[in-house]
């Protein structure tokens, strides 16, 4: 089960194995999280990506005093806010 965001008035999965974002009603519509759109599209969607290892969290509705570590590794990852 992926999480969905909605961006731009579309719900999307949310696929961190993949790094894309896929429209819900469309799945062949995706967005790279490694494209313009995709890099505003996860500061949106609260996407992170670890710096050390490459794994991407999603973080909203996480407590913003709180900082967020990656799940693989414990790096502390700035949620960019
Ligand atoms: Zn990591």
């Amino acid at each position: 089960m992926l999480p969905v965001v909605r961006l731009d008035g579309t719900a999307w999965f949310v696929d961190l194995r993949l790094r894309q974002f896929r429209e819900t009603m469309n799945p062949h519509n995706y967005v790279d999280f490694d494209t313009v759109k995709g890099t505003r599209f996860c500061q949106q969607a609260g996407v992170v990506t670890c710096l050390r290892c490459g794994t991407s969290v999603v973080v909203s509705g996480s407590p913003l005093d709180e900082g967020v570590c990656c799940v693989r590794c414990g790096w502390a990852v700035d949620n960019g806010r």
